[in-house]
């Protein structure tokens, strides 16, 4: 997930994903240019008037050369006045970008809740998945810049609206993005509601992106009918547009069948679910990519309307 100049590719991992390109919505979707630095959000880290700049450990020596500031944990910040030269923009988190796409929400069907890659993995595993996450944000948030407490990593799946013969559609993750925690929550906005943080989340989202809450209600209700529609279908998860180390399956997970198929008992009911188009272990077993994923039963975050 590194863009050309070895940075993460966010501004190409996020437009990767498939975005309405007619109608009113690809508006929104389309790119922008800022021409405004929005406020933080508040965090303790990089403080009032600095933002904090993703810089992975081989960019370290240019990020310095070129005069970012850095505290002992490795973690680079510039003043916001300086934020506007262009000699930053390619450290910058979205939020500071002058050109960029904008971040938009993509809720987990509740036919495929259950069903991630930090839920399949071993604990493990999953910390070697996401290392390369961390490491590309260069331990400050991608969304927002800030950094007062430990990254979260959140997994983007693109999903394949096209209906299929056997019923089954594919979603396939297309990168980690290593955030904050209240950024994290844009993505998870049933769980913001759930929490009583849904304002803060949509105020982050508009502040992002640029939009109007006219923009916003757009974008929410578009996402929304999206979710209800994709909830009456099986996903299948698929893992080959993304580089993954070898996956090690969480043993609290049944294996149904050779072909990837494996199931497991959570909050609300039984998932099953099929991994495709990436090499795993089960049981210390070496283990052949499977075809279809999907799952059926209720999820265990209920999402209501954005
Ligand atoms: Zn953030």
């Amino acid at each position: 997930m590194t863009g050309t100049n070895g940075l993460p590719a966010l501004f190409d991992a996020m437009p990767g994903v498939r975005r309405p390109d007619t109608g009113p919505l690809s508006q929104i979707h389309a790119g922008r240019i800022r021409t405004l630095l929005p406020r933080g959000f508040g965090g303790e880290w990089p403080g009032p008037g600095y933002i904090g700049l993703n810089v992975p450990r081989p960019l370290r020596a240019q990020a310095l050369a070129l005069g970012a500031g850095h505290d002992e944990y490795q973690r680079f910040f510039v003043a916001r006045s300086q934020a506007v030269d262009p000699k930053w923009q390619p450290f910058l988190p979205l939020i500071a970008r002058k050109h960029f796409k904008p971040l938009c929400v993509d809720m987990i069907p509740e036919s495929s809740f259950g069903a991630s890659l930090k839920n399949l993995l071993t604990e493990a595993s999953w910390n070697e998945a996401r290392r390369s996450s961390y490491q590309a944000a260069g331990t400050v948030c991608l969304c927002c810049g800030e950094g007062s407490g430990a990254l979260q990593c959140h997994e983007v799946w693109d999903f394949d609206d096209r209906p299929t013969d056997d019923g089954w559609q594919t979603q396939s993750l297309k990168g980690l993005l290593a955030v904050c925690a209240p950024c994290h929550l844009m993505f998870h906005p049933g769980l913001a509601n759930i929490r009583g943080l849904y304002e803060d989340i949509q105020k982050r989202v508009q502040a992002i992106n640029v939009w109007s809450v006219a923009d916003y209600n757009l974008h929410a209700r578009h996402a929304n009918r999206m979710h209800a529609i994709r909830g009456r279908v099986s996903w299948r998860l698929d893992f080959s547009g993304f580089r993954l180390p070898e996956l090690e399956i969480d043993p609290k997970w049944q294996q149904l069948d050779d072909d990837g198929t494996f199931s497991r008992t959570l909050q609300v009911g039984r998932c099953v679910t099929r991994i495709s188009g990436a090499a795993y272990r089960y049981n210390g077993e070496p283990r052949s990519p499977g075809e279809v994923t999907g799952m059926r039963g209720s999820g265990m975050i209920r999402q209501p309307a954005v």
